[in-house]
Parts: C-alpha cells; sequence; structure tokens
C-alpha cells in the first residue's frame, strides 16, 4: 500500500519524492533490507514538515559541500574518467544557466540523456538514479515553483514547467536502492 495518497498538486509531488528519498536514506543508514513502518511514519512526518513549511527542501548549500573533495564522477552512471558539465534540467527547457544546475556528465550520459527531462529520461533508461541527482532535480524544481508562485498548481497544470512533474509522480520510488545521504 503506497505511504501517501495521489499527488494532485506540485508542492505535494515535489514533498513526497523528497520524503521518499528521506525514507530510502534512512533505512540505508541503518543497514535494512526492507521499509518498515517506522520507516513509513518517518517518511509521513518529513513529507508534513515539508508541507507546513517546518522543513525546507530548497537550499543547495549543504549538498555542495559535500561534494567538496570527493572525487568526480557522472552524476548519472558513477563512471569516472572524461566528463562535461551537463545541465542537469536542459536549458532548452528553460533550466537555470548557473552552478545549482550544472551537474558533472560522462559524455554518452549527457548526449544520451540531450534536451531530454531526467525523470522522462530515466524511464526510458529503466535505471533508478542516484538520490543525490534527484534531491538536486527535486530542490530545482522546488525553487523554480516557489519563485514562480506555483506551488499550488495543480499537478496536471504543470505541463509548462521546466521539468516533468507527472513522470516524478510516476517514479517507482521503492526501487530507489543507493541513497547516499540526506541533508
Ligand atoms: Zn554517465
Amino acid at each position: 500500500m503506497p505511504i501517501f495518497k495521489a499527488p494532485t498538486s506540485t508542492r505535494e509531488v515535489l514533498a513526497q519524492g523528497y520524503a521518499y528519498i528521506y525514507r530510502a536514506a534512512v533505512a540505508r543508514k541503518q543497514g535494512a533490507e526492507k521499509f518498515t513502518r517506522t520507516h513509513h511514519i518517518l517518511a509521513r512526518r518529513f513529507y508534513n514538515d515539508v508541507m507546513a513549511g517546518r522543513k525546507r527542501i530548497d537550499s543547495l548549500f549543504r549538498m555542495e559541500r559535500a561534494r567538496l573533495g570527493q572525487e568526480l564522477k557522472c552524476s548519472y552512471c558513477g563512471q569516472k574518467g572524461r566528463l562535461s558539465m551537463d545541465h542537469l534540467i536542459p536549458r532548452f527547457r528553460g533550466g537555470p544557466d548557473d552552478g545549482s544546475n550544472l551537474v558533472p556528465a560522462c559524455r554518452p550520459c549527457n548526449s544520451s540523456k540531450g534536451s531530454r527531462d531526467l525523470m522522462a529520461w530515466l524511464a526510458i533508461r529503466r535505471e533508478a538514479p542516484s538520490d543525490a541527482v534527484l534531491q538536486r532535480y527535486i530542490k530545482l524544481a522546488w525553487r523554480w515553483c516557489d519563485r514562480q508562485g506555483r506551488l499550488d498548481d495543480r499537478l496536471e497544470d504543470s505541463e509548462d514547467m521546466p521539468f516533468d512533474l507527472v513522470a516524478l509522480a510516476n517514479f517507482p520510488w521503492r526501487s530507489l536502492k543507493n541513497p547516499d545521504r540526506i541533508d
């Protein structure tokens, strides 16, 4: 049984996605092999905190700090070596042209993703992305919606946004296996 009701607003989609990533991070930290009732309760609490504004998900600071000193690798497949910078939310779709939207990517991933939305691309590849990439995607989307005053838009009205929130809502969150840290 899903732990959340189907999301109807952009705020709900983003907060649920973030809560699912949080749940996976907690389970991994404990070395748990399965999600338990406690994980679901923690995820719901996290979601409620985001919805009530008690927890903010738009800061990228800790994420950037965590990357300092880490070896650069492709954000999508983890490969090291020859990397270029990819716009996580494509410029073509209106993604910002600043550091918050730039991630290292290998050439094959970069050209395969092209100007596609991350979630739509992942659905084609049938691969679970790293939670760090998903987290950043959600943070960027949250910030964009917040600035545009569109966090309370209905999900079906999000089609013109630079990211695909319907694909995000349909993401198989149970497949999230390899979460890193959460901030
Ligand atoms: Zn790659």
